[in-house]
């Protein structure tokens, strides 16, 4: 109905859970809208609650992006009709805000209903069609090593990743392994803000027994997907601590993923963050080229779209660190082809991909690649603006610079004014020495692979 309100719900449609936002997004409608405010109708208080709880700030900045101006939103309680499902509409007595799809009876009570987004197993996701490269095999081989011996030496298993790497995938290939592989173990597979929606539930309606003999009594092996989104719930954290410490401690399997690394979880429990430090934290890198190529030419075969090598190449150079998006756009080319009737080609590729492909790389900024560098080893960005000497620190300047050189277009000069007010010289002897050390050590080279990587991922 608004050009800019349908902006917003794009990107959230990206950004929220699916059953989320058809619960909670999909019932809601733009009221008005003027410069500065917008007047959002919603079927009853709690979607208030909701929005402020998990997105609102999330919302402004998006307005902000796209206008350039602060907005305001303002809810209007029952100014839409009620969903036809069960939408939720009581207040919580514990006082967090409601967050489900469903009153408590859905999958507690009568776990044959379990439509409004249950998590179940995908048996699409298998190790059998995982394809295994240098990026994701330590993340593979641990994943294959729980499954096998659940409860064995990697307990808990915290695997990690950017978006899109292949996280879900390989937490639901552990259970679909270990179901086969031992059909009387009962396997709760939740994504953490069903884990929550659940909980606050339960809560409600004075059933927290029947969660804790859920979660605790009746739960063999417990795969949590996104654990980084209970960051922040108390009660959440709080029960998933004693979730935790019941299965572990009668050594039951324990595997969440998570888009961050424990310690770079904001809000994140101590208590928590030390147990995932417990077992064995296996990340997942974004895919090399031969790995690209070998996913593609998989799903090719799979879902028997003809890719030819080249259009394979093609796709592999151009998307890089997103394996959903690759696996997208290979779905979008065979779409094309099948209802236009043309070949697939590098031609149509160009034209099916115009839109994702162009303008990526100039959306690099010099803070990115400092901030990614400085992560990447361990040093403050203060530091790569410094002129301290040391090593560990001049290194990993000579490398951002380097890397600014290589993804944006600014000069020498530029960069080096980024650079706490170096001189044009400093960054062209540090682009130069990079450059030599890339092809004389191929240690530093698998580095300043990883470093390009995670440039280029963030900032599709
Ligand atoms: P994440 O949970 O990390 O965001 P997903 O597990 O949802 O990512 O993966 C996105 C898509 O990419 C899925 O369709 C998944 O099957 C596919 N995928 C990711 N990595 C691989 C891989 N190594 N081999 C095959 N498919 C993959
Ligand atoms: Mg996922």
């Amino acid at each position: 109905m608004n050009h800019l309100w349908d902006q917003v719900l794009e990107k959230l449609k990206e950004k929220v859970p699916s059953h989320s936002y058809r619960v909670w997004i999909e019932p809601t409608k733009i009221i008005s809208i003027t410069d500065s405010v917008i007047e959002i109708g919603t079927p009853n208080n709690f979607y208030e609650d909701w929005f402020q709880e998990n997105y609102l700030s999330y919302i402004k900045d998006l307005l902000k992006e796209i206008t350039n101006r602060p907005y305001q939103l303002i809810f209007k309680a029952g100014a839409v009709p009620e969903p036809i499902d069960k939408m939720p509409q009581s207040s919580s007595e514990v006082g967090i805000p409601q967050a489900s799809g469903a009153p408590a009876s859905i999958s507690i009570q009568s776990p044959p209903s379990r439509s409004q987004g249950a998590d179940v197993l995908n048996p699409k996701y298998t190790f059998e069609n995982f394809v295994v490269g240098t990026s994701n095999q330590f993340s593979h081989a641990a994943a294959y090593a729980a499954a096998e011996q659940p409860g064995g030496s990697y307990n808990p298993l915290f695997i990690f990743g950017g978006v899109g790497l292949g996280k879900t995938h390989l937490l639901n290939a552990i259970g679909n392994h270990i179901q086969r592989k031992y059909p009387n173990y009962r396997i709760c597979y939740i994504a953490s803000e069903r884990f929550m929606n659940e909980l606050i539930n339960c809560m409600r309606y004075e059933k927290m027994d029947l969660f804790r003999k859920k979660y605790r009594d009746q739960c063999d092996v417990l795969l949590m997907d996104d654990v980084q989104f209970i960051a922040g719930k108390d009660r959440t954290q709080e029960e998933f601590f004693h979730t935790f410490n019941t299965l572990h401690g009668s050594r039951r399997q324990i595997v969440v993923t998570s888009d961050k690394f424990p310690k770079d979880i904001t809000g994140l429990e101590e208590r928590l963050r030390t147990r995932f430090e417990w077992g064995l934290i296996a990340d997942i890198q974004p895919p090399e080229m031969e790995t690209r190529i070998a996913i593609l030419k998989n799903k090719a075969e799979s879902d028997d779209i003809y890719l030819p090598d080249d259009v394979a190449i093609y796709l592999a150079t151009n998307i890089k660190s997103n394996v959903r998006e690759l696996e997208g756009s290979l779905i979008r080319i065979g779409a094309f082809a099948s209802l236009t009737g043309m070949e697939v080609n590098i031609d149509l590729a160009k034209e099916v991909l115009k839109n994702i492909i162009q303008h990526k790389p100039a959306s690099i900024s010099l803070d990115d690649i400092q901030k990614n560098v400085a992560s990447f080893y361990n040093v403050k960005i203060i530091d790569l603006k410094s002129k301290k000497k040391l090593k560990i620190l001049s290194h990993p300047r000579q490398v951002a610079m380097y890397l600014c050189r290589k993804y944006t277009q600014k000069s020498f000069p530029e960069i080096g004014k980024f650079f706490g007010g170096k001189d044009h010289s400093t960054v062209m002897h540090a682009v130069k020495k990079i450059t030599h050390m890339a092809t004389e050590d191929p240690v530093f080279k698998k580095d300043l692979d990883s470093i390009e990587r995670i440039v280029e991922s963030q900032n599709y």
